[in-house]
């Protein structure tokens, strides 16, 4: 199995002005001065990126957008592209959150897009993937999840992701405190896993980075942590604080 280093993400959401931003930033550095063995991201809102980006510069934190355009540039309203995010400072990309899935109506078809546009930006993307509620009840995870892998993935040739990073986040589990069980995780991070291998072989499929995303808080990480192919998280509502969000990252000294 290859060895798998493993990344801890906060995702701001829509939440913190610049100032609170900048804050939140500076005491994070403060209590993560020196974290050698895994990386760290946070992803600020656009607003607060370049901002953000002056505080952890040259600290083992990165920086990352919650979502990219597909276009490089042009009369796009609203919108930010890659290189835009990667002159704020960003290294990562969120991708197909479930929120903008829910909300914002992205499909498979414009993940698709985004990550296209992430990997000629340089940009690393973190694909997020995810079963609602019902979907889990009627028995439906894994066939979501096949999909939105598949549809996600879609062209792309194993080289073409070698920096791809996915977060499985149950939406059921997302804001809600309901975390999956470890085990629970475990069986669909294996199982996504093995659709890895299938499109683009074993030795892909063990080097990718599977996060795990949903209710990520300090008394869980470290359980979370420990199984075989959960390789990191991606935090929401812990990741705001940044005392409990440096707790999660120092899940290995609790
Ligand atoms: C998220 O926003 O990706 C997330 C997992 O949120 P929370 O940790 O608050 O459930």
């Amino acid at each position: 199995m290859e060895d798998r280093r493993a990344l801890i993400a906060g995702n701001w959401k829509m939440f913190k002005t610049c100032s609170e931003a900048v804050e939140t930033a500076r005491q994070l550095v403060e209590f993560v001065p020196d974290v050698n063995e895994i990386d760290v991201m946070i992803a600020p809102a656009f607003t607060s990126l370049a901002l953000v980006n002056d505080i952890v510069q040259g600290s083992c934190i990165s920086l990352g957008a919650q979502n990219v355009f597909w276009e490089k540039e042009g009369a796009y309203t609203g919108e930010t592209s890659s290189d835009m995010l990667v002159s704020a400072g960003c290294k990562y990309v969120i991708i197909g959150h479930s929120e903008r899935r829910q909300y914002f109506g992205e499909t498979d078809e414009t993940v698709k897009k985004r990550i296209d546009a992430a990997i000629n930006g340089d940009l690393i993307p973190i694909l997020c993937v995810g079963e609602m509620e019902k979907e889990r009840e009627s028995g439906e995870t894994f066939s979501v999840l096949d999909k939105q892998i598949k549809k996600g993935l879609e062209d792309f040739s194993y080289s073409d992701l070698r920096t791809l990073v996915i977060a499985y986040e149950p939406v059921w589990a997302i804001g809600t405190g309901k975390t999956a069980t470890s085990d629970q995780a475990q069986e669909v991070h294996l199982f996504l896993r093995s659709l890895l291998e299938k499109s683009f072989g074993a030795k892909f499929s063990e080097s990718v980075r599977i996060l795990y995303g949903g209710s990520v808080k300090p008394n869980n990480i470290s359980e979370l942590m420990a199984m075989n192919d959960i390789d990191g998280a991606l935090v929401g509502g812990a990741s705001l604080n940044a005392e409990m969000f440096s707790r999660i990252i120092h899940f290995k000294h609790q």
